[in-house]
């Protein structure tokens, strides 16, 4: 029999409404193991939530979104309608993922370790002990463990950013979803959290990432996706979608972005096979 490679994250036709706003249409991605997924396109245009909507922080009501095949947010009925799952079966469908946030949301008042301990304890049930050691080897993974004891206002915005990839990496997810992870920091501080995340994407981590890094989107991901207005307007490997954007919108994202951060060009590899070498 052929193997059929299962897609780690798969949305099918996902519509998302605020009330009467619709701000998603129609979004169809497959993520496949390994793969790193960047989704760039103007400020509201609908990134996050479409990738909220993959882990269901927010509730999507068209189309399906699956992790590892599983549906995510409903139940389907043996008529065929689908009901609101339950929060228990959301968290083991999602369990797969791992979110890391924009504005780091550390606990204040609990030590680097402790901020991600938590994680362990509390969504996995995961004994203090072993929690711990886990949460010391995901410090380690991304340079902080020497920042262990120390309180996240007393560390630089891009090591709190460290912290918060490491309390992702802790619970040991198979991908991992990330929303303008560096849009919060100082520019001299973007680089180190970078090559963090370059370093999980060559040793394989699946990631779908939200991000205004042009560059750095270019040289990590397998994908690129240009979203505006809610809808996906082209999809593709970074060598093609920036060096020859077929659509005039994809075009003039790219002008705007270049004639705001001063370059000449998009310094791109030529493939992604390269871009992970
Ligand atoms: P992006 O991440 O691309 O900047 P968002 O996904 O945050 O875009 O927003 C897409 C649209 O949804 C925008 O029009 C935004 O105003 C709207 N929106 C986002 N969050 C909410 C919310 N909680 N309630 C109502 N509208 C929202
Ligand atoms: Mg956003």
């Amino acid at each position: 029999m052929e193997h059929v490679r299962v897609p780690m994250i798969s949305l099918r036709g996902v519509g998302k409404s605020y009330g009467a706003h619709q701000v998603l249409f129609d979004f169809d991605l497959d993520v496949m193991p390994g793969e790193v997924i960047s989704l760039i396109g103007p400020s509201g245009s609908g990134k996050t939530t479409a990738l909220r909507c993959m882990n269901f922080l927010e509730t999507y009501q068209q189309g399906e979104v699956r992790i590892r095949g599983a549906l995510l947010g409903y139940d389907i009925a043996a008529d065929g309608r689908r009901t609101p799952a339950s929060e228990r079966s959301i968290a083991e469908v999602r369990a797969p993922l791992a979110m890391v946030f924009q504005q780091f949301n550390l606990w204040p008042h609990l030590r680097v370790v402790d901020n991600v301990t938590l994680a362990l304890t509390v969504a996995q049930q995961v004994p203090q002990e072993k929690a711990r050691q886990r949460a010391m080897a995901a410090l380690e993974r991304v340079g902080m463990a020497a920042k262990a004891q120390a309180y996240p206002q007393q560390l630089s915005g891009g090591q709190q950013q460290r912290v918060g990839i490491a309390r992702a990496l802790a619970v040991h997810p198979q991908a991992m979803l990330l929303d303008e992870p560096t849009s919060a920091l100082d520019p001299e501080l973007v680089d180190e959290v970078l090559s963090v995340i370059l370093s999980l994407a060559r040793d394989g981590m699946t990631m779908v990432m939200v991000t205004h890094e042009m560059g750095f989107a270019a040289r990590v991901s397998d994908r690129v996706v240009f979203m505006e207005a809610g809808r996906v307007v082209e999809t593709g490997v970074p060598a093609e979608l920036f060096r020859a954007p077929r659509t005039e919108r994809l075009q003039a994202f790219l002008r705007t972005w270049t004639q705001r951060n001063g370059a000449t060009r998009l310094d791109l590899p030529a493939t992604a096979a390269e871009a992970h070498a």
